[in-house]
């Protein structure tokens, strides 16, 4: 797979939506537009395909403000996985997810991820002022961004997007883990695809980092950030029939769980009603796979309730997506401290050390 670059962007491509750039670019491509500022900002969209906000973001803000006036600061754009987004799909069934193949994760030796490298040392050489990536998800998640290193530096960057900032170290492969060691970088999830203050917010945001001087490495105060870790992954039992509101399966879950995410819940909250199944209906797991569903929830009341304070997200009413992948993510909140500082080896509090084995995000 070769990786095309450009300095300029092809006649008539900001008129396209994200189904129809693989006709024009034929697979992933990197365009660097110049603006007065030299250092570029990376920005990279539609690594997974059916995740358009980022390339409809981009579209109309060089559309918008830049047909005819420089910009403030040079812009490198890497577009993914066209194919996938013609399909509307996040990726091809005979694809590797892209966002897991950036160099230190387990897929450097594919046909992507040797061209991620490619882009990788690409970057390298443009030392731009930030690396982002622009992401969708499915349920109702606020806008959130999400960090690898905890360092004064990314958390501001993150902030400007968002006060809640995730911090993640798994799964590896992704951009913004792997560009971490490069520049600041964030993922940014910009809630459901094609959902219009999505875009509005990302362009505010692009907009916003193409004007700055430069990211401040003064450290934050604990006021102006909420920084969550993913600390597990919750599934429903395999052998639990469920459904949503007063229904006769083993469990009823609430309607409109998802207005629960990014709530920071007390313990005793319940979930839904347990009618009957396994005796465990929820099952989460930490990074390693260790069963610690006892540690948030309880279910010997008839009820699934929480037994501590816990951040759910990624809560979806899809039961497909419920079914493959999880019902949701578990988060703590990160108690930091001003004094976290500036190394090269991310010290991190004892805390999160504590906890350093997150769930997997669908990043
Ligand atoms: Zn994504």
């Amino acid at each position: 797979m070769k990786l095309t670059e450009l300095d300029h962007l092809p006649d008539g491509l900001l008129e396209l939506p994200a189904t129809e750039l693989h006709n024009v670019l034929g697979g992933p491509t990197l365009i660097h537009l110049q603006g007065q500022n030299p250092q570029p900002l990376f920005v990279t969209v539609i690594q997974h395909g059916n995740e358009t906000t980022g390339w409809d973001a981009v579209r109309r803000l060089l559309k918008s403000h830049y047909e005819f006036d420089q910009l403030p600061r040079s812009l490198s754009i890497l577009i993914g996985n066209t194919e996938a987004a013609k399909h509307r799909l996040r990726r091809l069934d005979d694809q590797l997810d892209y966002n897991r193949c950036w160099p230190g994760g387990n897929f450097e030796d594919s046909d992507i991820g040797k061209m991620f490298q490619q882009v990788t040392d690409r970057v390298r050489s443009l030392s731009p002022i930030a690396a982002l990536d622009f992401h969708n998800n499915t349920g109702l998640n606020p806008h959130y961004a999400a960090i690898n290193r905890i360092r004064p530096e990314f958390l501001r960057l993150a902030s400007r997007f968002s006060s809640k900032v995730v911090y993640f170290t798994m799964p590896v492969g992704t951009q913004s883990l792997s560009l971490s060691k490069l520049c600041p970088s964030s993922t940014l999830e910009c809630g459901q695809a094609g959902e219009i203050h999505g875009t509005d917010h990302s362009m505010g945001f692009l907009e916003t980092c193409l004007h700055l001087d430069n990211i401040p490495t003064t450290p934050m105060g604990a006021e102006d950030v909420h920084l969550f870790h993913m600390v597990a992954t919750v599934r429903v039992n395999k052998d639990a029939l469920f459904g949503f509101g007063h229904v006769p399966a083993d469990i009823a879950f609430r309607e409109n769980l998802d207005v629960l995410n990014f709530q920071e819940l007390p313990d005793g909250i319940s979930l839904g009603d347990i009618n009957g199944g396994p005796a465990q209906p929820l099952v989460a797991t930490d990074i390693n796979g260790v069963d610690v569903t006892g540690k948030y929830f309880r279910f010997d009341r008839g009820q699934i309730e929480t037994v501590r304070e816990i951040m759910p997200s990624m809560l979806t009413p899809d039961r497909r997506v419920i079914q493959q992948d999880c019902l949701c993510y578990l988060m703590d909140r990160v108690h930091f401290e001003d004094h976290i500082e500036v190394t090269d080896h991310d010290p991190l509090p004892e805390s999160i050390r504590r906890t350093d084995r997150p769930g997997e995000p669908s990043l």
